[in-house]
């Protein structure tokens, strides 16, 4: 088995790099290329036009992006556009496959999984959200019967929404410490982060907010319009908590400031990377027993865990969250979500998938 693999990773076609189109998978993306690279193995990019992934070259694909399919119902058909990224990817993918020995897909789409059978070269799925559509679910079966080992996920509460939890190799994820610096001593602020959609619940972190009396500070992209102008209506003070999309190196200079991050996830979060964020810069996380953050969170110690939709519940961690230490949540981002630990895990699981074939 060689020991440095040549690796073809195929983002999300919901969004160029960069946009927060696609949430958390483009930190993931980031975090995984930079680990695989500095264990030495060769790894190329395929991303929609208008990507920038920091100094890592990208080979940029043209073409219409994909719906989300957080936005669709369970029994939506696929929908594929004209002139589709997703297929111009998947037809460079199929054409340079000899190049590589892994291609590893990250999008949430049912095109990947169907031409997994009409490739040569291993495709692994490593799957981004928990299950949402019947479509994608039969897709994820066939893979999961017809090649074991090529599928991976976030987290075991995001695999058990699939009916084929042990296909998936579990792989977490990962933060870059050096880009998110400790604050010992924040201000009164708490802070919400994510996209602004109907499936994060922010409704619940501005009223709880508001019955604990703190400010608020909310970032992300504003994904869903209607839904906002929703939460304006009902919160009047909301948009002016409101700092917009800040890249990497500004959000992390708010979040640090605050004295905790509200999660409150309405969906089985698959995992919720601003929760690692908010560790690595020493801010507990106080969210919803429900999905990632359940395995993250670890509730008195680094965090509250709060009973799901409970917003009371969240107004009495906020009042205790002075209990909890800032440097054990800082130690718990250096202890489980190093960048090297998820290059290791996602290299086991290529070697498995090479071993078996
Ligand atoms: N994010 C960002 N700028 C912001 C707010 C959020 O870059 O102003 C990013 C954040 O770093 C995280 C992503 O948005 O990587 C949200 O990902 P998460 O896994 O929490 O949720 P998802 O969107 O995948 O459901």
């Amino acid at each position: 088995m060689p020991s440095s693999l040549r690796l073809l990773l195929i983002s999300t076609p919901v969004g160029p790099l960069g946009s927060g189109l696609g949430g958390g998978v483009e930190l993931t993306l980031i975090n995984v290329v930079q680990g695989l690279r500095a264990r030495g193995h060769q790894v190329t990019v395929l991303a929609p036009e208008g990507s920038q992934l920091g100094t890592v070259p990208i080979v940029q694909i043209p073409g219409q992006l994909q719906p989300t399919a957080h936005t669709q119902g369970r029994n939506t058909p696929i929908t594929i556009p004209d002139n589709s990224v997703l297929g111009n990817m998947w037809r460079y993918a199929q054409r340079q496959q000899d190049q590589f020995d892994v291609i590893v897909n990250f999008a949430y789409d049912w095109l990947p999984f169907y031409l997994t059978e009409f490739f040569c070269t291993p495709v692994a799925h490593f799957v981004t959200m928990g299950s949402l559509s019947d479509a994608m679910d039969g897709a994820i079966d066939q893979v999961a019967q017809d090649y074991p080992n090529r599928l991976g996920a976030y987290t075991r509460t995001q695999a058990e929404t699939f009916g084929v939890a042990d296909a998936f190799a579990i792989l977490s994820s990962a933060i870059d410490l050096d880009l998110y610096d400790f604050c010992a001593s924040p201000g009164n602020a708490l802070a919400w982060l994510g996209r602004i959609s109907p499936e994060k619940g922010l409704e619940d972190a501005l009223e709880a907010a508001a019955m604990a009396q703190a400010p608020l500070k909310i970032l992300g992209k504003l994904e869903d319009a209607d839904y906002w102008h929703r939460l304006c209506d009902r919160f009047p003070g909301a948009a002016d908590c409101y700092l917009g999309f800040l890249p990497t190196h500004e959000l992390q200079q708010v979040l640090r400031q605050c004295r905790a991050l509200v999660m409150t996830p309405r969906w089985v979060e698959a995992f919720g990377n601003v929760a690692i964020e908010a560790l690595a810069c020493g801010v507990p996380v106080i969210a919803y027993a429900r999905g990632g953050p359940a395995e993250i969170v670890q509730s008195g110690k680094t965090g509250w865990l709060v009973p799901p939709d409970d917003v009371q519940g969240l107004v009495d961690a906020i009042a205790a969250i002075d209990r909890l230490d800032r440097r054990a949540c800082r130690l718990q981002a250096e202890t489980d979500y190093s960048l090297e630990a998820l290059a290791i895990r996602f290299e086991q699981w290529f070697y498995t998938i090479l071993s078996t074939r």
